[in-house]
């Protein structure tokens, strides 16, 4: 996989994002990720950075895109200022 900040850069760049985003990565029991919308950081369960994890026990055939499908359902909370999967929301997934 691509280095974690080179992927939150490259997504940044597609959905149009300028504003700094921080990324930390925490040790979630059953959280894969969350987002501060007040302080613009994402944070991502660092489980989900083990391959074999997400490939194995997860069951997801890519490990990177994963990863990025994790962060850019962040990065849109961070871009639409929400918490709420708002139709808006699905609508820029797709
Ligand atoms: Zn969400």
């Amino acid at each position: 996989m691509r280095n974690l900040k080179d992927l939150v850069e490259e997504i940044k760049k597609e959905l149009g994002i300028e504003e700094k985003v921080k990324i930390e990565l925490k040790n979630y029991k059953r959280l894969i990720a969350s987002t501060s919308l007040e302080k613009n950081i994402i944070r991502i369960n660092r489980k989900i950075l083990d391959k074999d994890f997400v490939e194995k026990k997860l069951g997801y055939e890519n490990h990177e895109e994963f990863v990025m499908k994790v962060l850019k359902h962040e990065l849109m909370h961070i871009k639409l200022k929400t918490r709420w999967h708002v139709p808006q929301y699905f609508e820029k997934l797709m």
